[in-house]
């Protein structure tokens, strides 16, 4: 079979430093940039025995060491309407696509349904993994499919929503089938007319104050709020949250409520409660302490960040402290909502 590695602009011993918000110097041992799906399957099928690693935007991963095999760059382009009446509209959008500009395009052509979801970063492939949420929205509530690409058989797969098997802050993806498919699409159904805003979190309603509640002032209030919470990831590296909010039963609930009176955690049901990771962090100390080369933002302490040339190492060994001293304390185990390669 024809090697077509040859025709392919495949670079070796790449760094991932501009491609990872961490901002980590990682080399990757080949890198190849994936403009189109021909490319795709003929990469794959010519590197049936290499590790594939799938990089979106490099908003959600830890890179704490040199990447073996083959890290694929997604560059797919491309959003297009392809159903439309008077209420809905159903977009197919590539996966290389910018999130928060997908977004703003959105606001601009008054589609609603992920205005709340502004200012994400990363590309739309990556947001069906972790199921992207913010601000009492999450991907799943505007979501029809995504069309995938089996990484070693090259056959092509739609999943509905249903078959995608969200919650929260995951999916088939990130669960029984981790590393299996490329997301080359995602088809979202978005509202005309009727829109129902989601200024459920008081610190959107606050910050639009007297003005009309529309996609642009949601979008705008969501934007002004994460940009005075959230580092930009220009000036100091960060992937958000580090954690996700643990989900504990009732009983532990009321157990710790009792011993820490002021622990931050709402019902999600039946018997079930989240916790706030972010307080749990801050019980201990941590919001805006540095260690060496890393430490917790100082206005969110669910946000780890480089305060400049930190390695991977570096920050796994502070997330791994901090899961640590929360286990011990509040018999609790952090989950971390980052992937670590
Ligand atoms: C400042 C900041 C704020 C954030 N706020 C939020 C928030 O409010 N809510 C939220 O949910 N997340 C948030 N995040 C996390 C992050 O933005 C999202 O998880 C985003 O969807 C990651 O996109 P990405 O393209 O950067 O993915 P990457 O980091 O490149 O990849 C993440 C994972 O998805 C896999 N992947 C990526 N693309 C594909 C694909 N096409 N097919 C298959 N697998 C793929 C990767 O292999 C990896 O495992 C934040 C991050 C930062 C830095």
């Amino acid at each position: 079979m024809l090697n077509r590695n040859f025709d392919l602009d495949i670079k070796s011993n790449y760094s991932l430093e501009k491609s990872n918000t961490f901002g980590l110097d990682i080399a990757s041992e080949s890198f190849f940039i994936v403009k189109n799906l021909k490319d795709l399957k003929n990469i794959l099928s010519d590197n049936k025995t290499k590790k594939i690693t799938v990089l979106g935007g490099g908003s959600n991963i830890l890179f704490t060491k040199f990447l073996d095999g083959l890290c694929l760059k997604i560059d797919l382009k491309g959003i297009d309407i392809i159903e439309e009446n008077k209420n809905n509209v159903v977009i197919n959008i590539m996966a290389g696509e910018n999130w928060h500009d997908f977004v703003q395009w959105c606001v601009n052509k008054g589609f609603g349904g992920v205005e709340n979801l502004s200012l994400i970063p990363g590309l739309v492939g990556a947001a069906p993994i972790q199921n992207i949420g913010a601000y009492g929205v999450e991907l799943k509530d505007v979501f029809i499919s995504c069309n995938t690409v089996n990484i070693k058989d090259q056959t092509e797969k739609e999943f509905d929503k249903k078959n995608c098997l969200f919650g929260y802050r995951t999916s088939r993806f990130k669960t029984i089938d981790k590393n299996i498919y490329i997301i080359t699409s995602i088809k979202l159904r978005l509202t005309k007319e009727k829109h129902k805003y989601n200024i459920s979190y008081g610190s959107v309603k606050q910050e639009i104050g007297n003005r009309e509640i529309n996609l642009e002032s949601i979008s705008n209030a969501i934007i002004k709020i994460r940009k005075s919470k959230l580092p930009d990831t220009n000036i100091l590296g960060n992937c958000g949250s580090f954690f996700k909010n643990p989900v504990i039963n009732e009983s532990k609930y009321f157990e710790l409520k009792k011993k820490f009176p002021s622990l931050s955690a709402f019902k999600v049901e039946k018997n079930q409660y989240k916790i706030s990771a972010a307080w749990l962090i801050e019980f201990l100390k941590y919001k805006g302490r540095s260690i060496g080369n890393v430490g917790v933002y100082k206005n969110q302490a669910l946000v780890l960040v480089n305060l400049g040339g930190a390695t991977g190492k570096e920050l796994l060994s502070l997330a791994n402290k901090i899961t640590s001293e929360v286990y011990y304390n509040f018999k609790i185990t952090l989950q971390p909502e980052v992937e670590i390669l």
